[in-house]
């Protein structure tokens, strides 16, 4: 998929190439950073594992990686995490991307929306999109909603394309109904996502692969994917697995060299796949039946060593 070639000892340097990003690839996820302001527990984060050790990079080289990206389409940028506000940057790099780029923002809104408004205009996130460019996830378990929803109809006045949602959990249905009711009384769509991976013992989420997610046993296979996931170090990943594990990165998007290679690469933790890669789910034209990951040959685990060490 994703090639480049940079020690990790060599310091990240300002770089002029640009990226171009493959006409059908279907989403650009910018992990600010993976850490966050609150504890959900079921946080989709550490499905599959969560390596927390990461060094973020900082505002500038950020701005300069993110412009040096040519997407197709009007593809957006997806600026997320963990919680991507907590980037002690997250107004400059807003700010400093180039404005043909567009914007899409996954958050909490844990963060004081009055300066985000002074810092960030509404026009950086219009474009044309079935769904709003600004998705708020509201967790009952962590969250309190009044408080929420105000922020979130200033902005909503304010003009920013922003909408709320929630994940379907059985204990938490009539904070889910109350909250649905009260976001759509102020105009405000309020979308409610499926429940994925394992939890109280059952499998949650409609998979493509039989035996991907939380599966006894490991699995080699071919794998590719439609998307530039790319981890707060500025590593580019395969997949969500690979991110959050920091397991076989395929590239540094900083480096002079770095492209992206649209390809099926061999893969040996089939069985740990993050549920956000092999659900089917909608595209980015709201087309249902779209999987991030391509995936061929399961096959039984025949990793090498070289393989495991490098891994
Ligand atoms: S707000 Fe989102 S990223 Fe943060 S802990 Fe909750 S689910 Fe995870
Ligand atoms: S098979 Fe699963 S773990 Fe392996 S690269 Fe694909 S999505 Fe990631």
């Amino acid at each position: 998929m994703i090639g480049n070639s940079r020690p990790s000892s060599e310091p990240k340097m300002p770089s002029h190439n640009k990226i171009i990003v493959p006409s059908h690839f279907n989403y650009i996820g910018i992990f600010l950073t993976l850490g966050c302001n609150l504890s959900c527990s079921y946080c989709i984060n550490y499905l599959s594992g969560l390596d927390k050790l990461r060094r973020p990079l900082n505002t500038e080289q950020w701005i300069d990686v993110l412009n040096r990206l040519e997407v197709p389409n009007g593809l957006p940028l997806t600026i997320q995490g963990g919680e991507p506000s907590i980037h002690p940057g997250f107004f400059k790099i807003l700010q400093g991307i180039r404005e043909d780029l567009k914007i899409d923002l996954l958050t909490n809104l844990q963060f004081d929306v009055d300066e985000f408004a002074k810092h960030v205009s509404p026009q950086r996130f219009i474009r044309e999109a079935p769904y709003a460019s600004i998705r708020v996830s509201y967790h009952p378990e962590t969250m309190d909603l009044p408080p929420l929803l105000d922020k979130i109809y200033k902005l909503h006045k304010l003009g920013y394309p922003i909408a709320l949602y929630s994940v379907e959990i059985d204990k938490y249905k009539s904070e889910l109904s109350m909250a649905k009711e009260m976001t759509e009384r102020l105009g405000i769509t309020f979308k409610l996502k499926e429940l994925l991976g394992e939890f109280d013992g059952n499998l949650h989420g409609d998979m493509l692969y039989e035996g991907a997610v939380a599966a006894k046993e490991l699995k080699s296979c071919e794998c590719k994917t439609s998307e530039l996931l790319v981890s707060p170090e500025a590593e580019v990943y395969r997949c969500h697995h690979d991110l959050y594990n920091r397991k076989f990165r395929t590239g540094d998007i900083t480096a002079s060299n770095f492209k992206i290679v649209d390809e099926y690469r061999t893969c040996h933790f089939f069985g740990n796949c993050n549920p956000c890669d092999i659900k089917i789910k909608n595209n980015r034209f709201q087309k249902h039946g779209h999987t991030s990951v391509t995936i061929k040959n399961i096959r039984p685990r025949d990793i090498t060593q070289r393989e495991e060490t490098l891994a």
